[in-house]
């Protein structure tokens, strides 16, 4: 993506964030090896989705990057729900293990809220736990899901104190939308969630001071949606063709028009460099923090 170097200062960069938060984590997983802690993730892989093998890549690599040991399980699409089940009761009841990461998309004959439910919820670094889910909501201390915890930290490096401002979200999934709601909540702003049955979207989308747009359209947010000054967080990740005339060449794009708003609004993440960094740099901080409490500091 090229930037106007004139507009670069409205630009949320995910690189500079995620390396600031990565850096601390390094730092704390430097404190816990000095007392004997090594903080471990197990990440389980099934099938061969090739976006799923990247993903699980890159964590490994962030893992060794911030010293977090990983440890993968990996297994055919066939595999049957109560091995899968069964997998995670020993990694729950192994106390050298202290992240348990299911790689979603799962096939389709495992049960995604099963597999959900049996993590237990002190090495739940997705944050999908019902018991993660209903603390979060009674803004109690828990693993929050990465992508949301990340957002707000995007958020927090613009605006120190959001308390009060109009926080749109489009989409209401469990990994994205309501934890996003939950925590602009949290952080006292007056939410709106909007999704794909909402009627009249840009009614709400064009009095949100904090924009976050997470539904899987490509440039589904166009400058007459946004307020002016408005910050933007753009949580999508779309592929899409390169240019009209290109069959094979393809780019990533968010929800947000990124070329039409950014004259309008004060702050946007960018697609690529945006959101997905600190997606997981957040894992790493959830992995941590998992570490942390069930050793008791
Ligand atoms: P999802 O498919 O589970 O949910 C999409 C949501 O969008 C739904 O709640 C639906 O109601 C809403 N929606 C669909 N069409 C709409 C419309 N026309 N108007 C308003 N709302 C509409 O998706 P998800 O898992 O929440 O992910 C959303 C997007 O974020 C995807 O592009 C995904 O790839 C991306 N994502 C990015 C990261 C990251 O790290 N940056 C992490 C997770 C997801």
């Amino acid at each position: 993506m090229t930037i106007n170097p004139e507009l670069q200062h409205k630009i949320i960069d995910g690189k500079i964030i995620s390396g600031t938060l990565i850096e601390q984590v390094s730092q704390s997983v430097l404190a816990l090896n000095k007392k004997g802690v090594k903080p471990t993730l197990a990440v389980i892989l099934i099938g061969n989705d090739p976006a799923s093998q990247v993903y699980v890549r890159n964590k490994k690599i962030l893992c060794e990057k911030v010293g977090i040991e990983s440890v993968e399980y990996k297994f055919d699409e066939s595999l049957a729900e109560s091995d899968l089940l069964s997998l995670i009761d020993v990694l729950n009841n192994d106390t050298n293990i202290n992240g348990i990461l299911v790689q979603f998309p799962i096939p389709s004959h495992i049960s995604k809220q099963k597999t959900i439910n049996r993590i237990s919820p002190n090495k739940d670094v997705d944050g999908l736990h019902p018991i993660n889910a209903g603390k979060l909501m009674n803004n109690i201390e828990c693993l929050t899901p990465c992508t949301p915890q990340g957002s707000m930290i995007m958020i927090k490096s613009v605006a120190k104190d959001i308390s009060g401002m109009n926080a749109v979200v489009l989409g209401r999934s469990n990994l994205v939308g309501k934890p996003m709601c939950q925590l602009l909540i949290n952080s006292n702003c007056t939410v709106t969630q909007v999704h794909s049955k909402t009627r009249d979207i840009k009614s709400f989308t064009s009095n949100a001071h904090i924009l976050v747009a997470a539904i899987g359209i490509p440039n589904f947010i166009k400058s007459d949606w946004v307020k002016k000054d408005a910050i933007i967080i753009d949580v999508g990740i779309n592929r899409v063709k390169k240019d009209r005339n290109e069959t094979s060449k393809t780019k990533l794009v968010g929800d947000v028009d990124f070329e039409d708003v950014i004259d309008k609004v004060s702050s946007i993440t960018p697609v690529p460099g945006g959101v997905g960094l600190m997606t997981v740099a957040c894992l790493m901080n959830n992995t941590l923090q998992a570490t942390k409490a069930q050793h008791g500091f």
